[in-house]
């Protein structure tokens, strides 16, 4: 009799897959909660309680809907806690005749994955999520022969393959990205909404991970957890963003203010990366609701948001798959330095660092610009080693999986790859920061001064970088600029001075 095992992951939570359109009595799912996962990296606790509800919440539905499902909490006394011994116990004493899995997104899963079934007795095979817009050889073929790989040309394909704003060939309105008018600071607090959450209770839950002795970071609130756990709330968060935060989606994509944590971002992450929602179908309900409500809402807000997820997240899965796993080693600048332990606790004078990694200890999110032109941003300026850097990413939130937080952390903002996923390293001094929002408002430090007792780190160590990395970085076209501005300065070595005596105190910034 046939008898087929199939491996669900934590982040293949895709009700829509085919695998599920009809109930088959000779296939068991199985579903796992194992400290191999809880222990790779030190996670924050929402992002383990999150994983773990929506997987329960999806073995649930897969039940209710027929399915035959094996379900091991962390908790289970068979839980052997480690992917390959449980399937080849499982295998060998449930006498299956047939494994099958869904191709994982990180290379590490992706390894084990091949080891297991080549030592495994039965015949197995994978099949597609079908998750991505792209298989994971698309990119690396389609930028075959190049030398470097553009995001922007990977988005256009991207945006005609998949008939998306366009006119025909053309993009509709004229024009494929509104990023210019895409960069203010957000002047009037009551434009803000509120974020839809579900509440939830998760103390058993909770519970249960301490007293399995799982480390964790951050904060969470057991009575009140709010991220979305299923499909049917992260259909009611996509509905809301249309609603309420796609018309100042794009305008505000860049604003930095104390004033709320969400701005007009989606909070969509989770969803998206758990597969609980699949990229096309959030931007075409995106699309939908703008055709219906063009007159309230600007092509530049929809353009913006389509581009992150089409563009962006789709090219950076394709660089990993391009790129690893050599990509995890890359250290372009030979940053050596350690994190400072205020990236754990969020105690620094620094006010834009300190709430940004405040916020992220408290709910395990921060939007785009607070991680790549805050947290990020100085991280590269200060030199730190990547692995660092990495490992803080991937643990601290909610969305972190390796392939896009990796391509993101080590590519884009630490430019640890040299310049295979970004033209040129996201570095500012406090002037950008400033220009964004409010953070330097409230700071110990001043963002104007350079130099001297109480000028801002970010002035002098932007200086540093510039200046210790020349070698690497004067010869790119989109740099040489800022060499000239450095080489008329007056008090160059006043600068590096402070900025040497900021790196041998980062500890107590
Ligand atoms: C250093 C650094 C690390 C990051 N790590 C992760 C990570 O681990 N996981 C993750 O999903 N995103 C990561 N990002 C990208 C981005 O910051 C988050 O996707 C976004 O903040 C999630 O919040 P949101 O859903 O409200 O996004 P929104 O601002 O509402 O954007 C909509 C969606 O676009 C997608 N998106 C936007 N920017 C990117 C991007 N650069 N790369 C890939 N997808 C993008 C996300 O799926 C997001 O949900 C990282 C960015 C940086 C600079
Ligand atoms: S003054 Fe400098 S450290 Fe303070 S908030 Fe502004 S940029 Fe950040």
């Amino acid at each position: 009799m046939t008898k087929v095992l199939r491996l669900i992951l934590g982040d293949q939570l895709n009700l829509t897959h085919f695998w599920f359109e009809k109930t088959d009595e000779s296939v068991t799912y199985l579903m796992m909660e194992m400290r191999q996962e809880t222990d790779y990296v030190i996670h924050h606790v929402q992002k383990v309680v999150g994983f773990f509800l929506a997987m329960r919440t999806f073995s649930q539905t897969l039940q209710k809907n027929g399915h035959r499902v094996r379900y091991f909490s962390l908790d289970h006394p068979e839980n052997l806690q480690n992917l390959k011994n449980q399937l080849e116990e499982l295998i060998q004493k449930e006498g299956f005749t047939r494994f099958e899995y869904q191709l994982p997104d990180e290379y590490r899963l992706d390894q084990i994955l091949k080891e297991v079934c080549e030592s495994l007795p039965i015949p197995s095979s994978a099949v597609d999520t079908e998750h991505f817009l792209t298989s994971r050889e698309f990119l690396k073929d389609f930028f075959k022969g190049k030398k470097t790989y553009l995001m922007e040309t990977f988005y256009r394909e991207m945006r005609r393959k998949y008939d998306i704003l366009m006119d025909g060939k053309d993009p509709l309105t004229g024009q494929w990205n509104y990023d210019h008018d895409n960069r203010q600071a957000l002047k009037d607090k009551k434009l803000l909404k509120k974020p839809l959450i579900h509440p939830k209770r998760v103390k058993e839950i909770l519970e249960m991970i301490e007293k399995a002795g799982v480390k964790t970071i951050g904060k969470i609130d057991s009575e009140q957890f709010t991220w979305p756990v299923s499909r049917e709330e992260s259909l009611e968060i996509l509905e809301y963003f249309c609603e309420q935060l796609l018309p100042n989606f794009g305008a505000y994509q860049d604003a930095l203010t104390t004033w709320d944590p969400y701005l007009f971002h989606s909070r969509l992450s989770f969803s998206l990366n758990t597969k609980m929602l699949s990229p096309l179908e959030v931007v075409q309900t995106v699309e939908k609701y703008w055709f219906a409500h063009q007159d309230q809402i600007s092509i530049a807000q929809v353009e913006g948001f389509i581009r992150q997820i089409i563009g962006w997240r789709e090219y950076m899965r394709g660089i990993y798959w391009a790129k690893m796993p050599e990509f995890g080693d890359l250290n372009f600048f030979g940053h050596d330095r350690k994190l400072q332990n205020w990236f754990w606790t969020g105690n620094t004078k620094m006010n834009c660092l300190k709430e940004s990694i405040g916020q992220s200890l408290d709910l395990a999110y921060a939007h785009h610009i607070q991680r790549l032109m805050v947290t990020g941003n100085f991280a590269l300026l200060a030199g730190i080693h990547p692995d660092e850097v990495d490992q803080w990413y991937l643990g601290i939130y909610i969305d972190a999986i390796e392939w896009v937080e990796i391509t993101n952390t080590r590519g884009m903002s630490q430019f640890a790859d040299g310049g295979i996923v970004g033209t040129k390293p996201y570095v500012s001094s406090a002037n950008y920061i400033k220009k964004q929002g409010n953070y330097c408002d409230h700071c110990a430090y001043d963002s104007t001064k350079k130099t001297g007792h109480g000028s801002c780190p970010f002035n002098s160590l932007y200086w540093h970088f510039y200046a210790r990395n020349r070698e690497k970085l004067e010869k790119n076209p989109r740099i040489g600029m800022m060499y000239r501005t450095w080489d008329k300065m007056g008090n160059q070595q006043e600068v590096l001075d402070q900025a040497e005596f900021y790196l041998r105190n980062l500890d107590s910034l």
